[in-house]
């Protein structure tokens, strides 16, 4: 459903804040970036400043005015700085996302963001549904531009919920129940050899241990290391005690 959620920057005035909205874009699984008459564009500097996501501005479109930007969505959220004198239905960044994204299940959604100085105007923000106003600091609430792409790009990735995590891989480091079993038995022979364990009663000291060791995950490494000390534990005990074979 992100795929229908496009980021419209209108008249931006400096290209890195192009490939840095890229970036923001990106880094938050948006990919559709219009551009609405840049001053500068295509730029080296905006490609430098997408990092690994000029890809996303290899495919911006760009037009000349913003109804051509906005052509096909239903949805249109204008994002400001300033809270406007016009009378407005005013969002948040989390409320926005919520709508935009109820919205992609059947329609086309629009993020658009002004100008680096003087942000949009009221005509262009008479062409949104919404006024999108990022709570800040009232003396001093505007954002950089790629900034507030990020903020409101980030609570449209967590309302469609937080992607997955790369498949975890079955970690050849983790150490599996069966092994520890193996373990607490070592360590409870150990401990008998050594006479720390009484053979009558070994149960709540080896609950105990347990719990220590449950406290941890061991991996492949710990897990030998704690072997091998045991079997040399153990070797010692029986040098001591030459008549224990
Ligand atoms: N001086 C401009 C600020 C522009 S900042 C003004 O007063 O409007 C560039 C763009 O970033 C803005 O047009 C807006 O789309 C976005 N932006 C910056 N701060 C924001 C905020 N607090 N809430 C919503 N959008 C913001």
């Amino acid at each position: 459903m992100l795929s229908r959620i496009r980021v419209v920057l209108v008249g931006t005035t400096h290209p890195g804040n192009i490939g840095a909205a890229a970036r923001a874009m990106k880094t938050m699984c948006l990919s559709r970036l219009h551009l609405v008459s840049p001053e500068k564009y295509p730029c080296a500097e905006a490609t430098a400043r997408a990092s690994g996501a000029d890809d996303v501005l290899a495919q911006a479109q760009v037009h000349d005015s913003l109804d051509a930007a906005l052509a096909g969505c239903s949805l249109v959220f204008g994002a400001s700085a300033r809270r406007r004198t016009i009378q407005w239905p005013e969002v948040d960044p989390r409320e926005c996302a919520a709508l935009a994204l109820a919205e992609s299940a059947t329609g086309e959604v629009a993020l658009v963001f002004g100008r680096e100085h003087s942000g949009l105007t009221n005509a262009e923000l008479e062409r949104c549904h919404y006024l999108l106003h990022i709570p800040s600091n009232p003396d001093y609430s505007s954002l950089n531009l790629a900034a507030a792409v990020q903020v409101i790009a980030y609570e449209v990735m967590m309302a469609g919920g937080r992607p997955a995590a790369p498949a975890a891989e079955e970690s050849p480091d983790r150490v599996t129940a069966a092994e520890m079993e193996k373990f607490y038995e070592h360590l409870q022979q150990t401990l008998f050899d050594i006479a720390f364990l009484d053979p009558a009663n070994p149960r709540q000291l080896m609950r105990r241990l347990r719990r220590l060791f449950n406290r941890i995950q061991l991996d492949r490494n710990e897990y030998n290391i704690l072997r091998g000390i045991l079997t040399e534990t153990q070797k010692s005990a029986r040098i001591e005690e030459p008549s224990n074979p």
